[in-house]
């Protein structure tokens, strides 16, 4: 099942989510399915809880996408649960960064390239990993979903000023976008 993705301006892409108990989420795997296919849909490399509605630690990632500019991230595709960056380390990088969440909008958003963090997968298994490169800045991108954070909060104030009339636009679906949004500043109707 296909979610609508939430667009910018709603207020649950701006609260820090919550840490998911297993025993609270039972359902988990069908949840993580949904988010996958919405993802695929959508043509995303990544997919936060927030971004469906769900105030909850938990995004999806699979970077084959990028797999001609990293051949090892041919079938990079994980699900990280209640993750917690532990550090971030290297000297910043520029990539040109898009949001499902806010598109037609592409930026270079400076990052460090190597990310170590603390994470479950679906089946509650603990990992600590360092990530690095295209993976790592995935993972920071949707890392940032889950603290109500976006891209767009790191460019200079000249960027973010060019953009803003272009993201009013975007809360109240005034865009041209292929897949299903739920745009928080909508007239009814649309
Ligand atoms: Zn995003």
């Amino acid at each position: 099942m296909k979610y609508p993705i939430i667009a910018y301006g709603d207020p649950v892409l701006r609260r820090a989510a919550t840490n998911i108990e297993p025993d609270e989420y039972p359902h988990i795997k069908e949840l993580v399915e949904n988010m996958f296919e919405t993802m695929y849909a959508a043509r995303g490399v990544g997919l936060a809880a927030p971004q469906v509605g769900l105030s909850m630690r938990l995004f999806v990632i699979d970077a084959t996408p990028f797999d001609d500019d990293e051949p090892e991230l041919k079938d990079f595709k994980k699900v990280f649960i209640n993750a917690k960056v532990l550090e971030e380390t290297g000297e910043e990088w520029s990539f040109n960064e898009g949001c499902l969440s806010i598109p037609d909008i592409r930026e270079d958003v400076y990052r460090k390239p190597v990310v170590r963090l603390s994470y479950y997968d679906e089946n509650w298994k603990h990992h600590e990993e360092t990530f690095k490169g295209l993976a790592a800045r995935v993972i920071q991108h949707e890392y940032d979903h889950i603290e109500g954070k976006l891209f767009t909060d790191k460019l200079s104030p000249l960027r973010k000023r060019l953009i803003q009339k272009k993201l009013t636009d975007i809360s109240k679906g005034i865009v041209n976008v292929e897949y299903k949004m739920k745009f928080p500043a909508a007239k009814k109707g649309r």
